[in-house]
């Protein structure tokens, strides 16, 4: 990575401390990623972006904001990516995927709250992610109990928006949600000093349904049998996919597909022959957060797809392109967005459904539920994805794990017992 701490120190980071994050992070992706087998060529540019991750992309957005373009940080794929960008604003997936970052977390919030919360306010208030030093403002949505509290902290210091996010899903919830929608293109349009036109919009939905797209094609590629790329890989796509430019995301995206569509052909894969096939299921992992695919994919079963939102929430059911009047966009956009099936609905039954039609589409062998300590809404809701799978005759096992790695070898003994009795 070049030399980037001029950049950095405008930005009033934590030099010192924001070096020893620096200093670990390519041995730790190394050691991950680069040692894999039969890697697709099109990986190379995802390499670089996970080697400059603190480098180039912070560097285009400081770049745009020396001409005027905002910053805005999500937390949640609820927030809609297509009103941000049609402002001409920039949007940033924000949620932090490592324990570094939990010492400064643990000085504001209680000790037991979920990782990822834990570390996005020890990144914010440790000045140890030039991405959150980069934002004008932040948005957050009524999801969970941590993060509703984590967005107050946040509102001392940052300019907050808080979308209310109903916590059912009927007919005046959805209206409700379409208020929301509205209210965020006016707080959009107030930071920016920009009013986004009907045109502005279209395009910007068209541009991220196309990004949604492109990861569709990514994922089916994994239903084969001899799946072309690990689920390592799709995992690090996926997470590059909240913060890298959508439009030079979709080219490298459909570069690597089109390679990938290739290997198929030749039948070339990543794993050994009659691997197990899994299905992850829960919270989702955030950028570094590889613990559980690595784990899985070094003993030798591969993860062929994950229900979360660094996985197929996120890019699930398209923007209907019908409608081109303000009023029928806000009201697509809403109702795209109120199809994700989060935990933090009461009742969430189509999340089941969605669990079992992917473990038939994608042709797995059994499901890991995995979730972050002190998630109350994905631990609690494992009961009764347990009873339905198990009703369909579908193993499944839950690993409720953080980021620290000293629990390692336990998940993997528990992995390989449920590994040996899966039906291969
Ligand atoms: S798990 Fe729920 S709260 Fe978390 S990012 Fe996904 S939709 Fe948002
Ligand atoms: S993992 Fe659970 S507790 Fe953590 S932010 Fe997401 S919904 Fe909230």
């Amino acid at each position: 990575m070049a030399d980037y701490r001029e950049m950095w120190s405008l930005l009033d980071m934590d030099l010192e401390k924001h070096d020893e994050l620096c200093a670990v992070l390519p041995e730790f992706y190394g050691e991950i990623y680069m040692d894999q087998k039969n890697r697709p060529e099109g990986m190379n540019y995802f390499n670089m972006v996970v080697s400059e991750i603190h480098g180039l992309r912070v560097k285009e957005l400081n770049d745009g904001k020396k001409d005027g373009k905002k910053v805005v940080g999500t937390f949640c794929v609820f927030v809609p990516d297509e009103i941000i960008t049609a402002a001409g604003a920039v949007s940033v997936g924000l949620c932090a995927g490592s324990d570094f970052w939990h010492p400064d977390g643990e000085k504001i919030v209680p000790k037991n709250t979920c990782p990822l919360v834990k570390a996005a306010v020890g990144a914010y208030f440790g000045k140890t992610c030039p991405y959150f030093q980069s934002c004008n403002l932040i948005v957050g949505e009524t999801t969970c109990d941590a993060k509703k509290k984590a967005w107050e902290i946040f509102s001392k210091e940052i300019d907050t928006h808080v979308m209310e996010l109903p916590q059912m899903k009927r007919e005046k919830n959805e209206r409700h949600w379409e208020e929301e929608v509205a209210l965020f293109k006016e707080k959009i349009e107030e930071v920016t000093g920009h009013t986004i036109t009907e045109e502005e919009l279209y395009e910007r939905i068209k541009l991220h349904n196309e990004k949604r797209s492109v990861l569709k094609r990514l994922y089916d590629f994994r239903k084969v049998d001899n799946p072309p790329i690990s689920g390592k890989d799709v995992l690090l796509i996926t997470q590059i996919a909240f913060y890298d430019d959508p439009k030079r995301f979709i080219e490298m995206t459909n570069k690597l597909c089109d390679e990938l569509e290739e290997r198929v052909k030749e039948n070339s894969g990543v794993y050994e022959k009659d691997a197990p096939r899994l299905l992850i299921t829960g919270t989702p992992m955030a950028i570094p957060n590889w613990k559980m695919h690595h784990i899985i994919e070094t003993s030798n079963a591969a993860v062929v797809a994950e229900e979360t939102c660094t996985g197929t929430k996120y890019f699930k059911n398209l923007v209907s392109e019908e409608e081109k009047d303000m009023e029928g966009m806000i009201k697509n956009l809403a109702s795209r967005y109120m199809k994700t099936n989060c935990a933090v609905f009461t009742p969430n039954k189509n999340r089941i459904d969605d669990i079992i039609n992917m473990y038939k589409e994608y042709k797995a062998d059994g499901v890991i539920y995995y979730s972050l300590p002190f998630c109350t809404c994905y631990a609690a809701e494992y009961m009764s994805v347990k009873e339905a799978l198990e009703k369909e005759g579908i193993p499944v096992i839950m690993i409720e794990t953080g980021y620290g790695l000293e629990d390692a070898g336990q998940i993997k003994t528990r992995l390989e017992a449920f590994l040996e009795m899966l039906d291969k």
